[in-house]
């Protein structure tokens, strides 16, 4: 780790910004993008130097495949087979927080470490302007993960990446924060029927209204990524999940109206939108004040799924 010793540029959400960004791209260096999920650390997919280095800045054990980010769905088919189902979602939700895996394309010319070496590629057309923009300047695809060190909570904000990557990564566009605020859901396809991989921005209900039913779960707890490692996501301090009050010296993450006078919350009204664009800020924030955390219940609907997703993995025992 300690081989990376740069100047991380700042860059504005303007214009300029957008075009360094790019510019820093095809030169092969890594930058961190907004997104409407999570800050993404963004290389160009092609360059086996640039993804090598993700792997490196993050920490990330090398196989553990990447999300590869594209322009639109034309872009998308470039690359991979899309199966019927995942056609019927991408055109439901993308531009959006849905990443689908799906048979490499013959001709593909990713770097091989993107996929780990797998014959699949997981797929996503972000919906962030500032992403969109700077993969239409860039003009191709760009790998990226969440912009933190492995293991670690994901960054929803410019100083989230800072605080995890200064001098790691040449460059942060800051585009405030993000508006989603976790993963994106990831969905596979086995013999067509599509597996939800890890649940995300995308709620099940919302898959299940353009599929006619809900994904099937993931069998056989094959752990293929990071994110789907028991611990995950993870604050420096101890947390405990479920919590309807704090215990003696704990910081209380709160829901909803009942948890009025808990320290910090993730939705005062219970909204599970907002909750989910809180959750990784909220989490920063208790993990700042160096104590014992626990998190009042959040409802299993809606993004719900996601949050009490990361939740677990962020209490887990590691
Ligand atoms: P992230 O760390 O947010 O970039 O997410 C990476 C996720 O992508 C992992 O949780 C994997 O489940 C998923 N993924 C990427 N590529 C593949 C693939 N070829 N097959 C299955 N899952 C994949
Ligand atoms: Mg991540």
């Amino acid at each position: 780790m300690s081989e990376f010793n740069c100047r991380t540029e700042i860059l504005p959400p303007d214009a300029a910004g957008v075009a360094r960004a790019a510019a820093l791209l095809r030169a092969g260096d890594l930058v961190a993008l907004p997104t409407e999920t999570v800050y993404g650390l963004a290389g160009d997919a092609r360059n086996a130097q640039a993804v090598a280095t993700i792997y490196a800045a993050k920490g990330r054990p090398a196989l553990n495949p990447l999300i590869v980010h594209v322009a639109d769905l034309a872009a998308a088919e470039q690359l991979a087979d899309l199966p019927p189902a995942a056609l019927r979602v991408a055109h439901a939700f993308w531009p959006g927080p849905l990443t689908l895996v799906a048979p490499l394309r013959t001709g593909h010319g990713l770097a091989p470490a993107v996929t780990a070496g797998l014959a699949t590629v997981a797929l996503r057309v972000p919906e962030h302007a500032l992403a969109r923009a700077v993969l239409n300047a860039f003009g191709g695809p760009v790998a990226a993960p969440s912009a933190n060190p492995s293991g670690r909570i994901s960054p929803t904000s410019a100083a989230h990446v800072l605080a995890g990557l200064s001098g790691r990564i040449a460059a942060v566009l800051d585009g405030g924060a993000c508006p989603v605020g976790v993963e994106s859901t990831i969905l596979g396809f086995e013999n067509g029927t599509p597996v939800l991989l890890r649940a995300g921005g995308v709620s099940p209900e919302a898959l299940a209204e353009v599929l006619g039913a809900a994904p099937i779960a993931a069998g056989g707890g094959k752990v293929t990524a990071p994110g789907q490692l028991p611990s995950h996501y993870a604050p420096r301090a101890r947390m405990r999940l479920n919590a309807q009050a704090p215990a003696a010296g704990e910081i209380w993450i709160g829901f909803g109206p009942d948890c009025a006078g808990a320290e910090l919350t993730l939705s005062a009204t219970g909204d599970l939108d907002e909750a989910a664009a809180r959750l990784f800020a909220v989490l920063h924030d208790a993990d700042a004040l160096g104590r014992a955390i626990a998190v009042a219940p959040v409802p299993e609907r809606g993004l719900g799924v996601a949050i009490n997703d990361r939740l677990r993995r962020a209490a887990a025992p590691r």
